[in-house]
């Protein structure tokens, strides 16, 4: 088993293609090639991670934080990062990072937040924007349906939870082929009609060079027509946060005390939105506090995430009951996806596997 298959295996579940602009997802330290010899998962690749790794000789570590986020400059040891990435090197172990890519997937850190809360009818609390392209391509009659099934196979038409989305209309394509042309139908010099048919899908931007070759690679003409165009549409499958609903309404301190009990607090941070019951609730794993007001538009009684500053739970007191679970706390669930994921797709690769969890705040 190579790195590539393994991280390949998360990599499909979670896309790099997904993570946003500022951040570092994907393999950050090692060679794709190599064989692995069993992967350490954690939140942080911490020195006692690595240390972990190198003593059991794992020589993959996968992990949700990326350990080089803001760039590195020199590589002198002069802080955790540095020497982290040096013994990284120097004992030939591979670091991979799964992360805003992993929180805006489906089955993602806020999914499986709302896993632990019980919460149902779920849907990605900020979908993204402007990142759906629609394909149209023309195809003659006969072959119209192969170029949508291979436009499918290679990942487009998924629309919320619904795939195999297309739509098509009939029509009449020409051309006059040129000298040197071998055209599929009609004859150099003569203009041709040919009856076609229009099939439009749509695809992630991530997705749209596969579409194309997948749709030209079946499509009968020496020149294929096709058109891209860019859409202003969400993306109701990716995206930031989730929201969804508790079985029944929960009394304000019922709904505290599962919270706490959830994501294994001492105590958590709150406020309150004065209404005495909860039933709709909005998560973020990680730092979510620019969606507190996404969570309120969508009618949230109340938005679990962690990292509000002071002034951010201020201005959210008495509209919408907020709490603070912690940051490791609200992500560390994100070991159990990569553990799910992997081994759902290598069983054997299981008893290599090492879990690695160590919270470095302490709370008194
Ligand atoms: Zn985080």
């Amino acid at each position: 088993m190579t790195i590539a298959q393994i991280v390949g295996a998360v990599e499909e579940f979670a896309p790099c293609a997904y993570q946003e602009s500022y951040d570092n997802a994907g393999l950050i330290v090692g060679n794709r090639q190599e064989e692995a010899t069993g992967a350490l998962l954690c939140l942080d690749v911490t020195e006692r991670a690595l240390q972990a790794a190198i003593d059991s000789h794992i020589n993959l570590i996968i992990s949700h934080h990326p350990v080089i986020f803001g760039g590195l400059k020199r590589l002198v040891g002069s802080n955790a990062v540095e020497r982290i990435v040096q013994q990284a090197i120097k004992h030939d172990v591979a670091l991979y990072a799964a992360h805003t890519n992993l929180d805006s997937v489906r089955g993602g850190v806020s999914e499986k937040m709302c896993d632990k809360l019980g919460l149902k009818n779920r849907s990605i609390l900020q979908p993204v924007k402007s990142q759906l392209v629609k394909v149209a391509a023309y195809a003659p009659l006969a072959h119209a349906e192969a170029v949508r099934q291979a436009m499918f196979a290679a990942g487009a038409g998924c629309i919320g939870q619904y795939g195999s989305c297309s739509f098509s209309v009939p029509g009449t394509g020409t051309f006059l082929a040129g000298e040197q042309a071998t055209p599929f139908a009609g004859k150099r010099g003569e203009l041709h009609r040919e009856a076609e048919e229009k099939v439009e899908v749509i695809a992630h931007e991530s997705k749209v060079s596969g579409v194309v070759a997948a749709m030209r690679a079946v499509h009968p003409y020496e020149e294929v027509a096709y058109d891209l165009y860019p859409l202003l549409n969400e993306y109701p499958s990716v995206g930031l946060g989730m929201v969804g609903e508790l079985e029944k309404s929960l009394e304000m301190g019922k709904f505290l005390h599962l919270v706490k009990q959830t994501f294994n607090n001492q105590s958590v941070k709150y406020v309150t939105s004065g209404r005495p019951e909860v039933r709709k609730v909005a998560v973020c794993g990680g730092s979510g506090s620019s969606l507190t007001d996404k969570a309120l538009a969508c009618g949230a009684d109340a938005f679990v995430s962690a990292d509000f500053k002071y002034h951010q739970l201020q201005e959210a007191d008495g509209r919408i009951t907020v709490v603070d679970v912690g940051h490791y706390e609200s992500e560390i669930f994100a070991i159990e996806i990569f553990y799910e994921v992997i081994t759902k797709k290598f069983p054997t690769f299981a008893p290599y596997l090492v879990k690695y969890a160590v919270n470095q705040i302490s709370y008194l």
